[in-house]
């Protein structure tokens, strides 16, 4: 039995057998099938960071361009933590299908894409540190897929679709959420700037590359000159590095050495603003429980004092 997963998310009727990767499954898609393309013409799809990588690259976009022509944000949990769905027309057609062509990405088509039939679970079982992946079948009314004479295993199938570079390229990312799950509610809701620094570094890889390549950054943090220079160019390496900096940012993980002082520093910097917040938290406070006092004395009823579990932040540091 798993504790924590984090699914690649579908909405649709997922079966609830687990599947793993020997698992069989009766399936086949084709262009001559009468369902050719509905499935794209319902759109659901919700984007890894790699996934965005590709389009980006296909499209000959910037990260910017993309999002703001291709995406549609959402909340991926009750914290808010930022997720991206691919735009789809009003009537929730895929923007990249071609009625007569079908899909015009099919080669850097998103995760979500390859695996349906299919949804891919990271679970971590109990008493593991380990993540690991599960599989389950989703079965819709207008996909006749299943009603193919094809037989194939979900590792055969994995393959045919090309799901193994996704994956692994995604990898840093689905543990990172999972990671988030399994801290629970207890460790605090994270502050405005932990969710932007996530949906930065996730999602939007031209404006993570200029913080990463800013003088307060360099200031801070002790990267190796090889480092720059290879996420300079690659996108792929900045997204690996981007992995394990929000590793760091949200969970205080140390993998990405800081400067000797760094820290220091920024406490010192920091400090005015800090007091000045605390001192504003104080005063919010005091003027809540002299309400309530005032409403208690005049007879007017309860004020709720008790602290909101929201007003708590996980103290992370995702400042360069
Ligand atoms: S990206 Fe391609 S496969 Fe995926 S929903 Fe759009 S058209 Fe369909
Ligand atoms: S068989 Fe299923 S996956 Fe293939 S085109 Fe039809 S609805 Fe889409």
């Amino acid at each position: 039995m798993s504790d924590e997963k984090f699914d690649i998310p579908f909405k649709s009727p997922t079966l609830p057998t687990v599947l793993e990767p020997e698992s069989k499954l009766k399936f086949n898609c084709h262009p001559g099938i009468s369902c050719f393309n509905a499935c794209c013409k319902m759109a659901d799809i919700t984007l890894a960071p790699y996934d965005i990588l590709r389009l980006k690259k296909r499209l000959g976009m910037t990260s910017e361009e993309f999002l703001k022509a291709h995406t549609v944000p959402f909340p991926m949990d009750q914290d808010q933590v930022p997720g991206l769905k691919m735009r789809t027309t009003d009537e929730g057609a895929c923007l990249f299908l071609d009625p007569e062509k079908g899909c015009t990405v099919y080669e850097d088509r998103p995760t979500v894409c390859r695996y349906y039939p299919l949804a891919m679970l990271t679970i971590r079982e109990k008493g593991s540190s380990e993540p690991k992946r599960q599989y389950s079948l989703v079965k819709e009314a207008h996909c006749k897929g299943h009603e193919e004479d094809r037989e194939v295993t979900v590792a055969e199938y994995r393959e045919e679709q090309g799901c193994d570079e996704f994956d692994f390229y995604n990898e840093g990312w689905y543990e990172l959420i999972l990671k988030k799950k399994s801290a629970g509610p207890g460790v605090g809701k994270p502050n405005e700037m932990s969710l932007q620094l996530f949906f930065m570094a996730s999602y939007n890889s031209d404006m993570f590359r200029r913080f990463v390549f800013s003088d307060k950054f360099r200031e801070s943090y002790d990267i190796p000159e090889e480092t720059y220079a290879q996420i300079e160019k690659d996108d792929v390496a900045l997204l690996q590095f981007a992995y394990k900096f929000m590793r760091q940012a949200l969970f205080g993980e140390k993998l990405v050495p800081e400067k000797p002082g760094a820290w220091e520093k920024r406490v010192e910097e920091r400090k005015a603003i800090w007091e000045a917040r605390t001192q504003a938290e104080i005063e919010a406070r005091n003027r809540k429980v002299e309400e309530q006092m005032r409403a208690e004395t005049s007879g007017e009823g309860e004020t709720d004092t008790t602290p909101d579990p929201g007003d708590s932040e996980c103290g992370s540091s995702c400042e360069g």
